[in-house]
C-alpha cells in the first residue's frame, strides 16, 4: 500500500509539475447546425419492444430477467434524470403503452417537469402509437386505431403532435404504413432499419437510402412522405454503444488517470462519421444512439455523447449535436435537394441469401386469427357504445383498445414472440373482449327495448354472445327449448350498406324452424356437424374453457338473415315438436369419391378428386376456367453444412414440398340443400375442408381444418394450391395491408436486380385482404379471413400458406421453436386450426367489386347476440330492427365506415374509407359522397371538424405544416381531393382510397333512439 501510494505522488507531481490539471469540465453541447460543415444528429433513443421474450408488463417492471436484463422503468427513469440534468440533451420516445404505464405512477411535481422536457422538444414522442406495429400482419384498421390510441394520450398529455414516423425494427415495410399511417397522419417523415440486403447494397451505392416514399397509386402526391433507410441497424456505428456492460472505449479527458484517450476517440469518431457520409446526401447524418431496451442507466449513454459533442467539435472537423429526427427531418428539407421516388413497397425482406423474412406472414394462425375476430368485433362495439352513450363507469371498448393495440406490435401479431407472450397477448384480448361483449349485450338490450311502455315487464334481456361458433360452439343456441319456448337472434351489421348473409348456429333439435319478426317463415338448412368439428369442439372447449360441452348440439341451422345498415334484426328459431316439420332437410349422402360429385347450381360447379377440388366457373357459353384446389407442405429446412440458416419463426426457408392426397378409399360427404350445396372431405388424418357454393353467388368457400400437424422431426408448413391454365406472365396482386393492391412478379424487384437464391420464399408476399391474378380471359381472386403469406409461384397458380409447425429456431432472437400445442388432460398435442378462404372467378376487371364489398363483410361479419322469449313475449314487446341511418338510407358500396366511437371528451370520431383504387372499377372508382344527415338521423350536428387521420390536429393545420419535398423527375400528376365539407349541407366526398377523418359534436347527444336515453343515464 505504501509503495502504491508513494508511485501515485510521483505521477500527481509529474503533472503539477508539467501543469497538467484535472477538473470540472464543462462540455459544451449547445445545439447548432453548422451549414458548411458535415453535421452529425445523434439521436438517443431505446428500443422497447412491448412484448417479445418477456410480456409487456416483464418487460416494464423489469421482472423474469433471467431470461434477458430489461427494464423500461428504468430506462424512463433514468432518462428523464439525464435530461434534467442538461437543457442541452435530447430523447426520443416511441412506445405508448410504456410510457403511458409510467405517466400514470408519476408525481404532480415529476409530470410538471416531464412535460416542461416535452415542451421544450428536450423529450420527444415519435411515432406515438401504443406499439411499433409490425407492417406485414395487422390490418389497416388496426394500425389506425392503435397509433390514434397513442396519439390521444399525446395530445391529452402533453398537447403534442407527433411528426415522425419511427418503425426502426419491423421485417419489411409496407405501402400504407407510408402513405396512411404515415403522411396521413401528418407525418413529415418515416425511418426504418430493415429492407432487403440486395436493396441496401444498392442504396448504399447509390445513395439512394433517402427517398420520397409514394405508397399509394390513388393519392399520389398529395400523401407522399420522405423516407430514410438506414445505412446500417438501429444501433450505433461500432465503437459507440455505452451501456453499462458495452464494451466500447469511453472517452477518458480525466489526465490524473491513465488511458487518456481524447484525440483517438474523436478520431475514431470522425472516421465512422466521413463513412456514413459518402452513402448519405446532403451533408447532414444521423446516428443512432441506442438499441433494444438501452438507457436503463442513461447517464453511461448521455456522458459519453456529452464529451463527443464537446471534443469533436473543439476539432472542427466536422459538427455534432444532439437531435431528434424531427430535426434531422427539416435538416434534410432545409437542404432543398431533390430526391429519388420510390412506390409500392419493401417486401418480402431478407437479411441473407436464405433468409426471406416470410415464414412469420404465417406463423401463429389462430392468434392471426383471434386479432382479426376481435378487430372487427371492435369496430362493432365502438359503434353500438356510441348508440348506446358512452358510460365511463363501464363496462367500454377500452379494454379490448388497449389489448388489441398492443397485439399489433411486431412481435406480436406477427407470430415472433415466445409462447407465454403470446398466451398474454391472447389473455389480454381475451378479457379484453368479455368486456366489450357485455357493453354489446347492454346496448343491444338498451337499443332494443325501446317500446318503453313493456320494460317493467322485461327487466334486463339477457343477450349471450358466442365467440367459439367457428367450432360450432354455443351454449345459448344449443339449449333444448323447453315447450313454448323460442330462441330471439338478433343479427347486428356493423356495415353501412344493407346485407344478406348466412347465419348459421348449432342446435340440438332436427324440428327446428326460423321466423323473420314479423313472424313469416325463412328458408333455413338443417346441417349436419362434421367429425371433424365435433371432435375440435370438444377438445378445445374443453382445453380453453375447462369444461366438456353439453353433447346436444348435433346440427348446424343456416338461414338467411337481411339486415339494414348500421342497424340489426331479429329471427325466432322455435321448435316445432318431434312430430312437426323441421327446415327443409339438407340431402345428406356420403359416398365414395371415384362417384363423380359435382355440387354447384349456378355458373360454378365444384367437382371432387382425391388431390382436392376442381373448381369450374362459366363465364361465358365459351369461356370457362377451372382451378383445382389442393394440399401440400414446405419442408423447413433444417440448415445445411454450408448455411445453418433453418425455418423458422420469423424465416421461410423451404427443403423440399410434399403434395397432400387422400389416405385410402376417400369418403366423402355431400350436403344439399335450399341455401347451399357442402361437401366435407378428409384428405388426411391431419387436414381437412369443407367446400360451400351458395345460391345466387359465384364464389366457393373453403373451411380448411389443419393439424395437428405430426411432430415426426420433420418442420412442416402447409399450404394449399389454386391451380389454373391462366396465362398470367409470372404477375400477381396481394394487399398492403388489407387496403392497396400492389402488383407483384415473380423473381423481380422494381428496385434492384433480383439474383434469386430462395425461388420461393423469396416470392412469398403478405396477404391480409387476398390475393389475385389475371390474363386475357380471365381473373381469379382468393380472399383470406386471417393474415397469412402468399405467392403465385408458377403461371395460373396461387398458392397460400396456412399453418407451420417448426423444428428449429432461426436465430433472429426468439430462442424458441415454432411449436404451437394445445394441453388436454390426457396430455399436449399440436394446434389444429380452421379458416376460411374465398375462391372467385371473373372476367377480367370484374373482381374488385366483389374483393371489395365482399371483403368488407368478411371483416365485419354479422355479430350475433341470443335470448329466450316464453311465446312471441319478446318479439312482441321489442324494438325487432333497427338502423342508425335515415330509413332507406345507405352507404355507397365503394365507402366503408371504419370508426364511429364516442370519445371520452364527448365528441365522436367517424371515418369514412373510399374502398377502391383509381381505375379499379368503372363503376365504383369514382368520387363518392356520403350525407352526415342522414348518417346521424335523429341527431343534430352542431360541429363537424377535418382532422388528420388519428384525429389528433385540424386538417387544415396539418396541411400548412406538411412539408413540400421536391421529386426526382417527375412526381406525377397531382390528386384533387374531396372537398371541404359545408356546414349547411354536410357531405362528404372522397375520391378512390381516400381515408377522412372527423371529430363531430351534436347539439343534443340524447335524441338518438327516443327519450330513453335520458331515463336510462
Ligand atoms: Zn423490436
Amino acid at each position: 500500500m505504501a509503495v502504491k501510494c508513494f508511485s501515485l505522488y510521483l505521477i500527481l507531481a509529474a503533472i503539477v509539475i508539467g501543469g497538467v490539471n484535472s477538473e470540472y469540465i464543462e462540455y459544451n453541447t449547445k445545439p447548432r447546425i453548422v451549414p458548411e460543415k458535415i453535421n452529425v444528429h445523434l439521436v438517443p433513443h431505446s428500443h422497447d419492444d412491448v412484448g417479445w421474450l418477456k410480456t409487456v408488463d416483464q418487460y416494464y417492471v423489469g421482472s423474469n430477467n433471467s431470461i434477458r436484463g430489461a427494464c423500461v422503468q428504468n430506462v424512463l427513469d433514468s432518462v428523464i434524470a439525464s435530461l434534467l440534468d442538461d437543457e442541452n440533451r435530447k430523447f426520443i420516445y416511441v412506445e405508448m403503452a410504456f410510457f403511458e404505464r409510467w405517466w400514470r405512477q408519476q408525481s404532480k411535481a415529476k409530470k410538471v417537469k416531464v412535460k416542461k422536457l416535452v415542451d421544450s422538444g428536450q423529450l420527444e414522442f415519435i411515432n406515438g402509437g401504443m406499439c411499433m406495429h409490425d407492417e406485414a400482419t395487422p390490418h389497416y384498421i388496426d394500425m389506425i386505431d392503435q397509433t390514434t390510441l397513442g396519439h390521444q394520450f399525446i395530445k391529452a398529455e402533453f398537447g403534442q403532435v407527433p411528426r415522425v414516423g419511427w418503425q426502426i425494427d419491423p421485417f419489411g415495410h409496407s405501402a400504407v404504413q407510408a402513405y396512411l399511417l404515415g403522411a396521413e397522419f401528418g407525418f413529415d417523415s418515416l425511418f426504418f432499419a430493415r429492407i432487403d440486403y440486395q436493396d441496401r447494397a444498392k442504396r448504399l451505392r447509390d445513395k439512394t437510402l433517402e427517398v420520397i416514399w409514394q405508397g399509394s397509386k390513388s393519392l399520389g402526391s398529395s400523401s407522399q412522405i420522405f423516407t430514410g433507410v438506414f445505412p446500417r441497424h438501429y444501433d450505433p456505428p461500432d465503437g459507440f454503444t455505452f451501456e453499462i456492460n458495452d464494451v466500447s472505449a469511453p472517452v477518458q479527458d480525466d489526465p490524473l488517470l491513465f488511458d487518456y484517450n481524447v484525440q483517438e476517440r474523436v478520431n475514431d469518431f470522425v472516421a465512422a462519421a466521413l463513412a456514413q457520409v459518402n452513402v448519405t446526401r446532403t451533408n447532414h447524418i444521423m446516428w443512432l444512439m441506442g438499441t433494444d431496451f438501452r438507457y436503463q442507466y442513461a447517464y453511461s449513454w448521455f456522458r459519453q455523447m456529452d464529451k463527443f459533442i464537446h471534443y469533436v467539435n473543439k476539432d472542427g472537423r466536422l459538427n455534432v449535436l444532439y437531435s431528434t429526427p424531427s430535426i434531422y427531418t427539416d435538416a434534410k428539407y432545409a437542404a432543398n435537394e431533390s430526391w429519388p421516388l420510390k412506390t409500392d413497397d419493401f417486401f418480402p425482406y431478407a437479411d441473407k441469401p436464405n433468409a426471406y423474412w416470410t415464414g412469420y406472414f404465417t406463423s401463429r394462425p389462430a392468434f392471426k386469427k383471434y386479432v382479426r375476430d376481435l378487430s372487427g368485433y371492435y369496430l362493432a362495439a365502438r359503434q353500438l357504445e356510441f348508440f348506446r352513450g358512452r358510460n365511463s363507469s363501464g363496462p367500454t371498448t377500452d379494454m379490448l383498445a388497449d389489448a388489441l393495440a398492443i397485439a399489433q406490435h411486431h412481435d406480436a401479431v406477427s407470430g415472433t414472440q415466445r409462447q407465454h407472450v403470446a398466451a398474454d397477448y391472447a389473455l389480454r384480448l381475451s378479457m379484453g373482449y368479455l368486456q366489450a361483449e357485455k357493453l354489446v349485450a347492454s346496448s343491444l338490450f338498451f337499443l332494443s327495448a325501446a317500446k318503453s311502455s313493456t320494460e317493467e315487464k322485461n327487466p334486463g334481456t339477457k343477450f349471450q354472445q358466442c365467440p367459439l361458433l367457428n367450432i360450432s360452439y354455443c351454449p345459448a343456441s344449443e339449449a333444448r327449448l323447453s315447450s313454448g319456448k323460442s330462441l330471439v337472434v338478433v343479427a347486428y351489421n356493423s356495415l353501412g350498406w344493407k346485407r344478406e348473409e348466412i347465419v348459421r348456429v348449432p342446435v340440438s333439435s332436427k324440428n327446428v324452424i326460423v321466423k323473420d319478426a314479423s313472424g313469416k317463415e325463412v328458408v333455413s338448412q338443417l346441417l349436419p356437424l362434421s367429425d371433424i368439428t365435433l371432435r375440435i369442439r370438444n377438445e378445445y372447449v374443453k382445453a380453453y374453457l375447462g369444461r366438456s360441452p353439453r353433447d346436444t348440439a348435433k346440427h348446424v341451422l343456416a338461414f338467411t338473415a337481411s339486415v339494414p345498415p348500421l342497424g340489426f334484426s331479429s329471427y325466432v328459431i322455435s321448435d316445432t315438436g318431434r312430430t312437426a316439420r323441421g327446415p327443409p332437410a339438407s340431402d345428406v349422402t356420403s359416398g365414395n369419391i371415384n362417384q363423380n360429385v359435382e355440387v354447384g347450381q349456378g355458373n360454378l360447379k365444384l367437382l371432387y378428386s382425391e388431390e382436392g377440388v376442381k373448381m369450374t366457373r362459366h363465364l361465358s357459353t365459351r369461356n370457362q376456367v377451372t382451378a383445382e384446389q389442393s394440399y401440400a407442405y414446405y419442408i423447413g429446412s433444417n440448415g445445411t453444412d454450408k448455411d445453418p440458416q433453418a425455418s423458422g419463426a420469423y424465416v421461410f426457408r423451404p427443403d423440399g414440398v410434399v403434395p397432400v392426397k387422400s389416405e385410402g378409399e376417400a369418403q366423402l360427404t355431400v350436403v344439399r340443400g335450399p341455401l347451399f350445396d357442402e361437401v366435407h372431405q378428409d384428405f388426411n388424418s391431419w387436414i381437412s375442408q369443407i367446400t360451400r357454393v351458395y345460391k345466387e353467388k359465384n364464389h366457393a368457400e373453403i373451411e380448411f381444418t389443419v393439424g395437428p400437424i405430426p411432430a415426426d422431426g420433420i418442420s412442416k408448413e402447409v399450404i394449399t394450391k389454386l391451380t389454373t391454365t391462366m396465362k398470367t406472365n409470372g404477375t400477381f396482386y396481394t394487399d398492403s395491408n388489407g387496403r392497396d393492391f400492389i402488383k407483384r412478379v415473380r423473381d423481380f424487384r422494381t428496385d434492384w436486380d433480383l439474383q434469386v437464391y430462395q425461388p420461393v420464399s423469396g416470392n412469398y408476399y403478405p396477404i391480409n385482404l387476398g390475393i389475385y391474378m389475371q390474363d386475357k380471359t380471365s381473373e381469379l381472386s382468393v380472399l383470406v379471413d386471417r393474415a397469412v403469406g402468399g405467392s403465385s409461384l408458377e403461371n395460373g397458380q396461387i398458392e397460400l400458406m396456412l399453418h407451420r409447425r417448426m423444428q428449429h429456431d432461426d436465430i433472429r432472437g426468439v430462442g424458441e421453436i415454432l411449436n404451437e400445442t394445445v394441453c388436454l388432460p390426457e396430455g399436449c398435442k399440436g394446434l389444429t386450426i380452421r379458416g376460411k378462404l374465398y375462391v372467385q372467378i371473373d372476367k377480367p376487371g370484374d373482381g374488385s367489386k366483389w374483393r371489395r364489398t365482399f371483403g368488407q363483410e368478411i371483416y365485419s361479419p354479422l355479430l350475433l347476440a341470443f335470448t329466450e322469449q316464453e311465446g312471441d313475449s319478446w318479439i312482441n314487446s321489442h324494438k325487432t330492427t333497427f338502423s342508425a341511418f335515415e330509413p332507406s338510407y345507405s352507404l355507397p358500396k365503394n365507402v366503408a365506415l371504419l370508426t364511429l366511437q364516442e370519445l371520452e371528451n364527448g365528441e365522436v370520431l367517424l371515418r369514412l374509407a373510399h374502398l377502391f383504387e383509381v381505375g379499379e372499377d368503372s363503376e365504383y372508382s369514382v368520387m363518392a359522397k356520403v350525407e352526415l344527415k342522414k348518417l346521424f338521423h335523429n341527431k343534430k350536428i352542431s360541429q363537424v371538424k377535418e382532422t388528420s387521420l388519428s384525429g389528433n390536429q385540424e386538417k387544415a393545420e396539418m396541411e400548412k405544416r406538411r412539408l413540400i419535398w421536391k421529386v426526382e423527375g417527375s412526381a406525377g400528376k397531382e390528386v384533387i381531393r374531396g372537398g371541404l365539407v359545408d356546414a349547411e349541407k354536410l357531405v362528404v366526398e372522397l375520391v378512390p382510397m381516400e381515408i377522412r377523418t372527423f371529430l363531430i359534436k351534436f347539439d343534443d347527444h340524447i335524441e338518438m333512439v327516443g327519450e330513453r336515453k335520458q331515463q336510462l343515464t
